[in-house]
């Protein structure tokens, strides 16, 4: 059975959730093995993890040619991988850089590349939606090796039995990779929350807050979810950009998003209709949102969450 590239995604060896969604997605393609970007101290850490996930294999390309540069060093040091393991595919999930190198790679090994797909089938049949939404696309790569970006939670992480066995990559990156150096990073200040593109649960406000998130912040917290906003709550100074959700802010899909006080334009849905059930807490029954939800509750959202928070909280 062919080999199946699997990106790893983590923060400082911490692995994310949705390097388990691909690892079980990817196992409809072929063997899994992981690839993880960072110190090999951590490997052996990384490898437990994610052969319990059915990681056969798990390539290390050490930092210390990657760390303090850009993506460049990544997509050279994937194609040199690509070229010795000869994947069925690679996978890596939707992340705005991963994007980015998977979009380099696909021009050095001169392969066909398909971003931000919701599902992966047998035989490498992807599902994307697209046109801010407006289409669902099923696409498949017909030249070289398939490079699919997956978005968080679009696959039920499942467990299987792999071997993990670390192998270390030694990549040769060219100078000219080099060229890009970070020079300051800044990490984002926690907010206790789990990441909004990779959270299971996404509870958002828009205009009809009137500027006031607690009740959208309370709520979130009682269902452990992450907070998003519409673009109005964003562009009126309530929230920050990096919560908004939809076409010129992020896309989330996750297993439950509560859309509060959010009418449901089109740019809005482009973020977050991939989302498994769609729930709206709007006073307007003529909202354009009710036409997407699987639930929808017709009312002031500062009376109900209020209220649903209580209920939920005494569970
Ligand atoms: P509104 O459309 O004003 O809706 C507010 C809703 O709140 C109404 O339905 C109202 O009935 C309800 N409401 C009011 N008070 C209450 C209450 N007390 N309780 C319950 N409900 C109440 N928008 C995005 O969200 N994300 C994007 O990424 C994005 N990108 C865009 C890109 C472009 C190029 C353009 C042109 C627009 C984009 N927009 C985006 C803006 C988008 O078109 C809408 O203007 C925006 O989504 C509206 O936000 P909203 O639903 O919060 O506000």
């Amino acid at each position: 059975m062919s080999e199946v590239l699997v990106v790893i995604d983590h923060a400082d060896g911490e692995v994310k959730k949705p390097t388990y969604e691909l690892l079980t997605l990817a196992r409809r393609l072929g063997e899994p093995s992981a690839v993880f970007f960072g110190s090999p101290d951590q490997a052996s850490a990384v490898a437990e993890k994610v052969k319990a996930y059915g990681a056969e294999k798990v390539y290390v390309v050490g930092d210390a040619e990657i760390r303090g540069y850009l993506v460049a060093p990544k997509a050279e040091a994937l194609g040199q991988l690509v070229a010795q393991a000869q994947p069925a595919a690679v996978l890596l999930p939707s992340t705005f850089e991963n994007k980015e190198v998977a979009g380099r790679l696909a021009i050095k090994i001169e392969s066909g590349l398909i971003t931000d797909a919701v599902d992966v089938e047998e035989g490498g049949v992807t599902t994307q939606s697209v046109f801010a939404g407006n289409y669902t696309v099923r696409a498949k790569v017909t030249r070289g090796t398939p490079i699919i970006t997956v978005k968080p939670n679009s696959a039920a992480p499942e467990q299987a039995a792999g071997a993990g066995a670390v192998e270390a990559f030694a990549a040769t990156i060219s100078e000219a990779a080099k060229t890009a150096q970070v020079v300051a990073s800044q990490p984002r200040q926690s907010t206790g929350r789990p990441e909004l593109t990779e959270a299971a649960i996404v509870v958002s406000g828009g205009r009809g807050t009137g500027g006031n998130f607690e009740p959208i912040e309370q709520f979130a917290d009682s269902l452990g979810a992450a907070v998003g906003a519409s673009r109005a709550a964003v562009d009126s100074g309530w929230m920050p950009h990096a919560f908004q959700v939809g076409q010129t802010g992020k896309t989330v899909s996750p297993q439950l998003y509560v859309a509060n006080g959010i009418s449901g334009a089109i740019q809005h849905r482009a973020g977050m209709q991939t989302s498994k059930t769609i729930v709206a807490v709007n006073k307007d029954e003529e909202a354009p949102i009710f036409e997407l939800v699987d639930f929808g509750v017709v009312g002031d959202l500062h009376t109900i969450l209020p209220k649903a928070t209580e209920e939920i909280t005494k569970r």
